[in-house]
């Protein structure tokens, strides 16, 4: 509005034609424009003798378009979109709009608890996506408020009818799924709808009644049992990658517990005997998870910042594209370049960072482990690998009765052994011992039994010329430290603590058999398609790299039935060639930054005892876990376990449920 009562400029499409026809007086008769613009004040006449080049009058004006750009404020913020990277960035906002977003350039400045400085070399951190969302923010295709299908909003008016001995509901209002549209409701009424949904849901399927329903729509007799009659157990939430944003994606955690108060109400009984609903898997559904490192290392993933790229002379990606995948971490691989290092792709396609690639081997999907398998014959065959390393940091040494193929364990060869105190980075614990906290466990924590059933092994000594027992204790320094030579060849005899006698061999010697026998790089080269030149070139070479040999793994292999054995190939190859456990020298599938040490108060938010809310701030919560755990990849399999013919290979701890409600946040990657 104009100020002092003077009527608002305005100019129509109309009254302009209409003044150029009449000229700028009647222009300015017909729609009355301000007096400021109509003294032409930037009209000067120009002053005669002025050299333009040498200066220039009246740049006032270009202060509009110097401030374009000016904010009036910023802020900081963590990018926290379906990604891990967790870019600290800043917005810059004018007129209360965020015009556009910048790296915050402050990593450099962060200190940890000790006071040690970051480098400034994680700055600019920052991908063009993030910078990008300012745009996807106030786009008019951005979802704002709250829909829900026609169809399913006519069932809930409907009151929620369903077949008495079925418990479907009538096909009508669910035929429409991916064909009707969305109407926009209230969040007042979204909320009323989930809710009453749910209570609904807990009915039909809770008590005896509810199990028949279950079985009559055909579900798997082992998925029925798992439901107990309690109909919350149907309900599943996914917060794919809670730790993104604890409160806002985790709160699913939470609301999951949260359901033993709707399962108390529904089935009448009391707090100690409420179940809450179910929660999905993140991490290993959407197979960030590594099925090989677990296996191999006991961690649930082997991990390196990719800054360690810079430590490396040999960088191999495994089926990870970094240019496309690890954006705001692409200049790592390009100074790694800078200093010398060779890159080499290992993917069944030729990909963007193949494009900055030394040497690119294009192999058959799904072959990863026979291509690491085919590395591992020319560096064993050639006696290329680091003998002490595999000594003293593998399980290569070890023993293996060739009577059951099972490792030689102490106590098979000395009456009454007893397995040896473990002190190096392990911690036994008896067993039911609860176990700190993650982010306050300082070791390894393995509970007593299992350490008993472990035992210690044996590797053949070449000095006493007799088995001799090692404890996980004896690695690296510790192993040299013990006086053993162990062999890594031959067959040898021992005697059993009940006399008999069995033959064994290192597992080294076993390992070698297969890769001699099975994985000569021309046989790899017929399964992966890899030329065998490429095969044997590379295995020289990482060989040659002790130490500097980075192994970076993708998470797409992960999809493959074969995961694990891709993981563990690798690894082998890895560790014959001292490539473990290096800066720049290592086996590492990052796939984004893991946050959980931060939110210690994660586990008291996610599962507070819903029947007992702690008020006051200050104290901590009571918990109770009411909530179970289950993967999604059996709903992904049509909501069935793994059955073939009448054997149920899904054991009863991960059994899942029959699926009738799914809550999910901030994952895409669902279905
Ligand atoms: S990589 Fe891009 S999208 Fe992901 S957090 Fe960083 S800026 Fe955001």
């Amino acid at each position: 509005m104009a100020s002092g009562g003077e009527r608002p400029f305005r100019v129509t499409r109309r009254d302009f034609l209409r003044a150029l026809a009449g000229g700028a007086a009647s222009l300015a008769a017909g729609v009355q424009l301000p007096r400021e613009l109509l003294r032409f004040a930037f009209l000067q006449p120009v002053q005669p003798g002025l050299n333009p080049l040498k200066e220039y009058p009246n740049r006032g004006w270009e202060k509009v378009y110097r401030d374009l750009y000016t904010p009036d404020y910023t802020y900081h913020y963590l990018c926290a979109p379906n990604d891990t990277h967790g870019c600290l960035l800043k917005a810059n906002v004018k007129n209360g709009v965020v015009v556009y977003a910048d790296p915050s350039f402050g990593y450099g400045k962060a200190t940890d608890p000790y006071g040690n400085q970051a480098s400034a070399r994680w700055d600019p951190r920052v991908c063009i996506s993030g910078l990008a969302y300012v745009r996807r923010f106030y786009s008019d295709r951005r979802v704002k408020g709250a829909f829900v299908r026609l169809g399913f909003k006519r069932w809930a008016e409907a009151g929620f009818p369903r077949d008495p001995a079925t418990g479907r509901p009538p096909e009508q209002f669910f035929s429409g799924r991916g064909k009707e549209e969305f109407v926009q409701v209230s969040y007042e009424e979204a909320y009323r709808l989930v809710a009453r949904a749910l209570v609904d849901i807990a009915r039909t399927y809770s008590g005896r009644e509810g199990e028949e329903r279950l079985r009559r729509q055909g579900y798997d007799e082992a998925m029925v049992e798992a439901v107990h009659s309690i109909g919350t157990q149907t309900i599943k939430a996914r917060g794919g990658m809670p730790l993104l944003g604890p409160i806002r994606i985790g709160g699913l955690y939470r609301f999951m517990n949260m359901l033993a108060l709707l399962d108390a109400h529904v089935r009448g009984v009391g707090p100690e005997g409420a179940v809450g609903g179910r929660h999905w898997d993140s991490y290993s559904w959407h197979t960030d998870l590594p099925p090989g490192h677990p296996m191999v290392s006991g961690q649930q993933t082997l991990d390196f910042d990719l800054y360690t790229a810079e430590n490396a002379r040999l960088i191999t990606l495994w089926g990870m594209n970094w240019i496309a995948t690890k954006m705001p971490d692409g200049h790592w691989l390009t100074e790694a370049k800078l200093h010398g290092a060779r890159v080499v792709t290992i993917a069944p396609e030729y990909q963007s960072s193949s494009s900055k690639a030394d040497e690119v081997i294009v192999i058959r999907p799904g072959s990863d482990a026979h291509f690491a398998l085919g590395l591992a014959h020319v560096i064993v065959r050639d006696r290329l690998y680091d003998e002490a390393f595999v000594k003293s940091f593998t399980d290569l040494p070890l023993l293996v009765r060739m009577d059951n193929l099972r490792r030689l364990q102490a106590r098979d060869v000395i009456a009454g052994y007893r397995p040896a105190e473990l002190r190096n980075g392990t911690r036994v614990i008896r067993d039911g011992e609860r176990p700190p906290v993650p982010a306050q466990q300082d070791a390894q924590l393995v509970p007593e039994s299992l350490r008993a059933e472990w035992d210690d092994y044996m590797v053949w000594d070449l000095r006493s010329g007799g088995p001799r027992p090692v404890s996980r204790d004896l690695v690296g320094r510790h192993f040299q430290e013990a006086g053993i030579e162990p062999a890594l060849e031959g067959e040898f005899e021992v005697s059993l603590v009940d006399g008999r006698r069995v033959k064994v061999r290192p597992a080294f010697d076993l390992v070698k058999q297969y890769l001699m026998d099975s994985c000569s790089p021309e046989q790899i080269s017929k399964v992966t398609w890899a030329p065998v030149e490429a095969i044997e070139n590379l295995a020289r070479e990482i060989a040659a790299n002790k130490t500097r040999t980075l192994f970076v793994e993708g998470m797409g292999p992960n999809h493959f039935f074969n995961n694990d054995c891709k993981d563990r190939a690798i690894i082998l190859v890895a560790a014959l060639t001292n490539n473990v456990g290096h800066f720049g020298g290592t086996v590492g599938s990052y796939a984004g930054n893991y946050r959980l040490a931060f939110f210690s108060g994660f586990g008291q938010y996610g599962t507070e005892d819903p029947f007992d809310i702690e008020l006051d701030p200050s104290r901590p919560a009571r918990t109770r876990k009411t909530y179970k755990a289950e993967s999604a990849h059996y709903y992904n399999y049509g909501d069935r376990p793994l059955r073939v013919g009448n054997k149920v290979f899904t054991g009863r701890t991960h059994m899942p449920t029959p699926t009738k409600a799914v809550l999910w946040a901030n994952s895409n990657s669902i279905l």
